[in-house]
């Protein structure tokens, strides 16, 4: 049931999500799954900076390796960057089309049975039984 792209990453996709722990549960994962890759970021910052802080005081050699660990950094906080940011517009994005077209209520959902196309979950509102698509 799982695509490949969703087995690439930690995260559950949508409908494995709403299947497993039900969407609002999903949801707020998702969210702290975001914002743990933001202190990740912050993180990466701070040992950027405290390398180049001390990068004066350092021989050839240890600048050498120093360097090494400001790239290794800089990685991992651009990676961080774009996964946080992945994260919270798919959770946003996700989140706008959580409100019941029918009765407007919000999140009460439940997969649906039905085709699944890639990037599409059907789902099923929990108060008045209407099915609609989230695109993720
Ligand atoms: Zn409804």
């Amino acid at each position: 049931m799982l695509s490949a792209q969703e087995g690439m990453h930690l995260n559950k996709g949508l409908a494995a999500g709403i299947r497993t722990i039900g969407f609002r549960r999903w949801y707020q994962r998702e969210l702290l799954s975001g914002h743990a890759h933001l202190v990740l970021l912050l993180l990466a910052v701070v040992g950027v900076m405290g390398c180049l802080e001390v990068m004066p005081t350092l021989t050839a050699a240890e600048r050498l390796l120093y360097g090494c660990y400001v790239l290794a950094c800089a990685a991992i906080g651009v990676w961080a960057l774009r996964r946080y940011l992945y994260l919270l517009m798919r959770a946003e994005a996700i989140a706008n089309q959580a409100n019941c077209p029918r009765c407007g209520a919000y999140g009460r959902l439940r997969l649906a049975q039905g085709p699944h196309r890639s990037g599409v979950t059907r789902v099923q509102c929990r108060g008045c039984a209407h099915e609609w698509d989230i695109e993720e």
